[in-house]
C-alpha cells in the first residue's frame, strides 16, 4: 500500500476533483469572456488546485501568488493573518480572481479581499475548492465553489499537515485523527 494509502481516507477522489475543475474552469471562461483574468494563487494551500484551475480556463489569464499565513502549525488558526510574500505587479484595473484550497473560517478571506479591494482591481471574486461553514466566523461572498465539507481537517491536492501530504492527489481525513 503506498505511504498516503496507508494514512489518508479519500473524501474527494482524484476523478471528482478533476470533473469539479473542468466545470469550474468552463464557468469562469464564460463569465469573463472579452476580458482578461489575473488569477491569484494563494501559497501554498491551492497552488495544485489553482493551477489545474488555470488549465482549465480558456481565457487570457496571467498568474500571479501570493503568500499568507493564518496558521502556526497543528489544526487550528490562530485567527492572525499575515502576508509573507506579495504579487509581483500592481493590481490597479485588473480582473482578480482569488484562489483559495478552503474556507474555514473566513478570516483568511476577509482579509484577502479588503487587501486586493484596495488595490483598486477592476473586478474582484472569489474561487475556492472547498468550504467548511461549520466554522465560519464571517460571512464572505463565495464566487466560485467545489464543494462543501463537513467540520474536518483535510489533507491533500495541495491541503497540508505540518508541510506534508500535499502532494496527495486527492482530499480525505488522517486515519487514526
Ligand atoms: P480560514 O482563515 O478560512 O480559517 O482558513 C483558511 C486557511 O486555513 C486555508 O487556506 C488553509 O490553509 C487552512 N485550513 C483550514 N481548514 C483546513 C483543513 O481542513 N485542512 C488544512 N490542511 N488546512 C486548513
Amino acid at each position: 500500500m503506498s505511504f498516503y494509502d496507508a494514512q489518508v481516507e479519500v473524501m474527494i477522489d482524484t476523478a471528482t476533483l478533476a470533473a469539479k475543475v473542468r466545470e469550474l474552469g468552463a464557468q469562469i471562461t464564460k463569465d469573463y469572456q472579452g476580458k482578461e483574468l489575473t488569477l491569484i494563487a494563494i501559497m501554498k494551500g491551492s497552488l495544485f488546485f489553482a493551477m489545474d484551475l488555470a488549465r482549465a480556463i480558456d481565457l487570457p489569464l496571467k498568474v500571479e501568488v501570493l503568500g499568507v499565513t493564518s496558521y502556526q502549525g497543528g489544526t487550528e488558526t490562530t485567527g492572525e493573518v499575515r502576508i509573507t510574500s506579495d504579487v509581483t505587479k500592481p493590481m490597479a484595473g485588473k480582473h482578480l480572481l482569488v484562489v483559495e484550497d478552503i474556507i474555514d473560517t473566513g478570516l483568511t478571506m476577509k482579509f484577502l479581499l479588503e487587501n486586493l479591494g484596495a488595490r483598486h482591481p477592476a473586478s474582484l471574486k472569489i474561487c475556492t475548492l472547498l468550504e467548511k461553514p461549520a466554522r465560519a466566523r464571517t460571512k464572505v461572498p463565495i464566487d466560485y465553489k467545489g464543494f462543501v465539507i463537513d467540520d474536518k481537517f483535510v489533507v491533500g491536492y495541495g491541503l497540508d499537515f505540518d508541510e506534508i501530504y500535499r502532494n496527495v492527489p486527492f482530499i480525505g481525513v488522517m486515519k487514526g485523527k
